[in-house]
């Protein structure tokens, strides 16, 4: 469907499916042309440090179009879509909490909303597993994507740290986020989690880059 197309059908019909932008129902996750591309098994990588992360896509067309729609042309609507996408492949995961990696305050702004926590937030709802802040972003490090492998590591040191303390010890915490690439931030997060003293941490997120 064509990009003008879509965008006037949105502008009417807040539902559409995130992935070629049809006109859905409230509570789809996406049209049925989608779903049946669905992968039936989930991605399974690790972020650095050794965190289990599982993924629903390989972030290549349709599935990266949708997260780079969801936050460049401010589709917020979708965290729901992703949220029931999850829950379809984990409708009753193992954690005592749920969290999400944090955006940096003035860039959260400018944007207007956080992908990450919209995602955790309807995930959340939808497993009845409670969504707390544990994170917070310190310092406004250069986007990640924006440089080569060799220097994401660095790029994210000392960006995060746990915040509301007393909920992490002893809890098994799931992180959520949109996308892991080379799985630095993820690794990050999940070191100031287990710092913290959780007992255990593990990722979820939308989409994968299976070749980083
Ligand atoms: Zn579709």
């Amino acid at each position: 469907m064509n990009r003008i197309l879509s965008g006037f059908l949105a502008a009417f019909c807040p539902y559409v499916c995130p992935f070629c932008g049809k006109v859905i129902k409230f509570g789809e996750k996406a049209c049925a042309e989608c779903v049946e591309l669905f992968y039936d098994d989930m991605i399974t990588r690790r972020a650095v440090g050794g965190y289990p992360c599982k993924s629903l896509f390989p972030y290549k067309e349709p599935y990266s179009n949708s997260v780079v729609r969801m936050k460049f042309s401010k589709y917020p609507i979708f965290s729901e879509n992703f949220a029931l996408c999850m829950y379809s492949k984990l409708s009753s995961p193992d954690f005592d909490l749920i969290t999400y990696v944090p955006m940096y305050i003035k860039k959260e702004r400018e944007r207007g909303f956080n992908q990450a926590f919209l995602i955790a937030r309807d995930y959340s709802s939808l497993v009845k597993i409670p969504c707390e802040a544990l994170l917070e972003k310190i310092k406004d490090n250069k986007e990640q994507h924006t440089l080569p492998a060799s220097e994401r590591k660095d790029n994210v040191k000392g960006v995060y740290r746990a915040v509301n303390k007393e909920k992490i010890i002893g809890k098994n915490i799931l992180v959520i986020d949109d996308v892991i690439t080379t799985g630095n931030t993820l690794g990050e997060c999940c070191k100031m989690l287990m710092r913290a003293k959780a007992a255990s941490v593990s990722c979820l997120t939308v989409c994968a880059k299976i070749d980083a």
